[in-house]
């Protein structure tokens, strides 16, 4: 097989666009595709401030990779979940990569909070990946917002956003599918959310990992076997095997089609009498959500 581009032989063939390319061209076409998400999508400006949500794995890094290279003001934020086996190989990678390109990285160590996610698992017996989510989303979220960053960006690809989609339709789940999309708006003591990969897949993302040598962490996180959301990525995954070209047709008609019609879903938003009294996060409870944990946690012992 030949590169569409310039004819040479062909390295990564891409079903989903019926092509193929050299590793130079696809780089190219890479670039381009995280290129055309900030503009089309009016993510962020060369001046705004960028945090970078980093987990160690492709997605995370090279995202962090390309927008240095870009030459976007990006730092990095990890969380370490403590999670034996798994979170030290994760950070060791994340440190190295902000070493090497001597970029900003800011760690969050939830020994240190009080509540890392084996601990919480096991005093609550919460669903891990539930819980796991939430407490990221709330320390990206502060520190983004108390440390004056204009943006935070996540890895979030295509595969993640189709297949969270299609789950949010089977039940139709309105709230939810009123926040999904590559750009969330900035609201009180949230800053803006942004996904600048959502146009590629993780093959697309493994692929440019790899030519570019960014050194990543590939290991499973041990509480996430069996999880919903990965059954989900295999079943969109087997349509798209089927029907090359339906992940991105599939997201992109419902940005255009749908999108538009879920406004009257929108959850009111919090005011600035509503935030939690130890933490300052937006919540419409009396304490917010980490803060009942801590204490949730504290009592258990
Ligand atoms: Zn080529
Ligand atoms: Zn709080």
């Amino acid at each position: 097989m030949k590169c569409r581009r310039c004819g040479k032989q062909a390295e990564i063939e891409l079903r989903s666009h019926h092509t193929a390319f050299c590793r130079d061209c696809f780089k190219l076409y890479f670039l381009r595709q995280v290129k055309r998400a900030i503009k089309e999508q009016h993510m962020f400006s060369p001046r705004e401030r960028i945090l970078v949500a980093v987990s160690g794995g492709k997605d995370s890094l090279t995202l962090w990779h390309i927008l240095l290279e870009l030459g976007y003001n990006a730092s990095g934020l990890f969380v370490d979940l403590k999670i034996g086996g798994f979170s030290e190989h994760a950070r060791e990678k994340v440190e190295k990569f902000a070493q090497k390109r001597d970029a900003k990285l800011i760690i969050v160590d939830l020994e240190k909070e009080g509540i890392p996610i084996p601990k919480v698992v096991k005093k609550t017996g919460k669903e891990p990946c539930a819980i796991c989510g939430q407490v990221k989303r709330y320390f990206f979220n502060r520190i983004a917002y108390e440390q004056k960053f204009h943006i935070l960006a996540t890895g979030h690809n295509l595969d993640d956003e189709t297949s969270r989609l299609l789950a949010n339709l089977l039940r139709w789940q309105m709230s939810y599918l009123v926040d999904q999309g590559p750009v969330l708006p900035p609201a009180y003591r949230l800053v803006k959310k942004v996904k600048p990969l959502y146009r590629l897949t993780e093959y697309e993302i493994a692929a440019y990992a790899f030519i570019n040598n960014i050194d990543y962490f590939a290991g499973k996180c041990p509480f996430s076997k069996g999880a919903t959301f990965l059954r989900y990525k295999h079943y969109i995954n087997q349509i798209e095997y089927e029907f090359p070209g339906t992940k991105l047709d599939f997201y992109q008609g419902f940005l255009k089609k749908m999108k538009p019609f879920l406004t009257p879903f929108q959850r009111e938003e919090t005011t600035s009498s509503q935030v939690c009294p130890r933490c300052g996060y937006p919540t419409l409870a009396p304490l917010c959500g980490i803060c009942r944990l801590k204490e949730e946690i504290e009592k258990a012992g």
